[in-house]
């Protein structure tokens, strides 16, 4: 496990998550993530995460209306940059969070280039299977 540091583009706010990218990371084809250009890394223990500094700076991506899931991604509103998601819905495992690999500061360029990542298909709510076209992701 490593404790990975991570930050918004302006420097306001900062935090540090337990995880491991080389047991893989996320991408997905759902409306939600393509527009935002997704990546995340989910925790294994969603505890192990903490903002080191900024949190009066952060802000929620307002909700679809029709969406039911308790799910919250979190962004810098000085800089507009997205750091992480978290929640608690059946299909995740029960409470969750993941963070965005974009926003981590301590990681070599051959670590991200070597994490896995797996596209779903979460446009069909399947997030466990693969997505059938990724090029665009
Ligand atoms: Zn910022």
């Amino acid at each position: 496990m490593t404790l990975y540091h991570g930050s918004c583009f302006c420097g306001s706010v900062s935090f540090e998550a337990e995880g491991d990218l080389s047991s893989g990371t996320l991408r997905c084809n759902c409306e939600f993530c393509r527009k935002m250009r997704y990546w995340d890394m989910p925790l294994p223990d969603p505890e192990k995460f903490r903002v080191t500094n900024g949190a009066e700076l952060l802000a929620e991506t307002p909700r679809k209306k029709n969406l039911s899931m308790d799910i919250h991604h979190f962004f810098c509103t000085r800089c507009g940059t997205r750091m992480w998601t978290e929640g608690d819905a059946a299909e995740f495992g029960g409470r969750f969070r993941q963070v965005c690999v974009a926003s981590l500061d301590n990681v070599a360029e051959a670590e991200l280039v070597g994490a896995p990542v797996f596209f779903a298909d979460g446009a069909n709510d399947d997030w466990f299977f693969p997505a059938p076209e990724i090029r665009h992701l």
